[in-house]
């Protein structure tokens, strides 16, 4: 089969042929649908290589949606056919986090060498796709796998993150989202539909605040060294009840910091690797930092359900697998608008 593959530290990556994986006991074979782009693909091929973590050649794809192909002995509850979309954030299945279906906090997977396909594993960029665990796989039930794979990551990051704040959230706040890209544009149309809160959206890029007012946001910022001034001048002074920072970079997370309210939530998801010290007379007061990773299973199957109801719709460009390289090129030029989507 065909497979996107990052086979060398610092070069693009590249399609080439692999062969059929095919599911042993327990396992589960799909053909894949649908294989979502994401930054984060990218921050990992810029990694050097004395602390690479996976090993190489790497099939990319973290974000999965796709058709049962094959079942291994012993699946049930299953059939040839169902489509399903991938929970990629595998755990144990056991440790007291994945009793409670938060495998994104695994106690043991580094432990026991479990990684996500995509992170480590070998992943949805390919015609095929390995599962090792039917309890990976969330029903689609009507969805479209194409505009649907982004939800499993894209969609599932910012509803973890946005789900901690819900109870500061109440009427007549206000939050902040910044970066407009794959997971902001989803974390805007989150906001919109779980809370009564003022969404203010910052960019870099004026086609990204377009889009942010476009799936609903309230007021659009330019993220420059004027952005914290303007949030605060937006707000009455107050500042934010919620910041979401998809950029993490140090200038977006001192930003997140200088527009973060008293009793504020600040989540820094962004992998831009800057760091927001808290203390007394450096934020507000009681302000929390957080620094989520992707969300639970049963948090998965709420993001599925926002978009069967049409809270939550998601902007895709796709790419053929041969193009997969170049929608990484596109993704890393800010060139994607929404989230880039592959169809293998
Ligand atoms: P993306 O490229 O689709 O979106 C990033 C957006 O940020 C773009 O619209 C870009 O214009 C904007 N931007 C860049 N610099 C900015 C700045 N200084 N101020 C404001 N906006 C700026 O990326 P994505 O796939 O949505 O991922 C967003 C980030 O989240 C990445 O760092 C990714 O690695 C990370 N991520 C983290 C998790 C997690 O679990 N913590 C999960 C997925 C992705
Ligand atoms: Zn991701
Ligand atoms: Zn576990």
């Amino acid at each position: 089969m065909k497979a996107v593959q990052y086979r060398e530290i610092g070069a693009a990556p590249q399609v080439v042929s692999v062969p059929d994986p095919e599911p042993g006991p327990g396992q589960v074979l799909l053909r894949v649908d649908a294989a979502g782009v994401c930054h984060s693909d990218i921050a990992v091929m810029s990694w050097p290589a004395e602390s690479f973590p996976y090993g190489l050649p790497l099939t990319l794809g973290h974000e999965g949606a796709g058709t049962v192909a094959a079942l291994g002995a012993g699946v049930t509850g299953l059939a040839e056919g169902d489509p399903v979309a991938v929970y990629a954030p595998q755990g144990c299945g056991r440790c007291p986090k994945c009793a409670q279906g938060k495998e994104n906090y695994c106690l043991r997977a580094a432990e026991l060498g479990i990684f996500p396909p995509g992170l480590g594993a070998p992943g949805a960029m390919a015609e095929y796709l390995l599962i090792d665990d039917a309890r990976h796989l969330l029903p689609l039930q009507g969805l479209d796998p194409v505009t649907s794979v982004p939800l499993t990551d894209a969609g599932l990051t910012p509803y973890h993150a946005i789900k901690r704040s819900l109870p500061k959230l109440t009427p007549g706040t206000t939050a902040v989202v910044i970066g407009v890209g794959g997971l902001g544009h989803v974390a805007v149309q989150l906001l919109r539909a779980l809370t009564p809160s003022r969404v203010i959206a910052l960019d870099v890029a004026e086609d990204k605040l377009a889009l942010a007012r476009a799936v609903g946001a309230h007021e659009t910022v330019v993220s420059d060294e004027h952005a914290a001034d303007r949030v605060r001048e937006l707000t009455g002074g107050q500042g934010a009840e919620a910041v979401f920072d998809f950029v993490g970079a140090q200038p977006t997370v001192a930003a997140a910091g200088a527009v973060a309210a008293v009793e504020a939530d600040v989540s820094v998801v962004g992998l831009g690797g800057g760091a927001l010290p808290v203390g007394i007379g450096t934020t507000a007061f009681d302000v929390a930092v957080a620094a989520p990773y992707w969300g639970s299973r049963g948090e998965l199957g709420e993001v599925l359900q926002l978009a069967r109801d049409g809270a939550v719709e998601v902007h895709v460009e796709t790419f053929g697998l041969d193009e997969a390289p170049l929608a990484y090129e596109r993704l890393h030029a800010g060139k994607i608008n929404g989230r880039a989507v592959v169809l293998p």
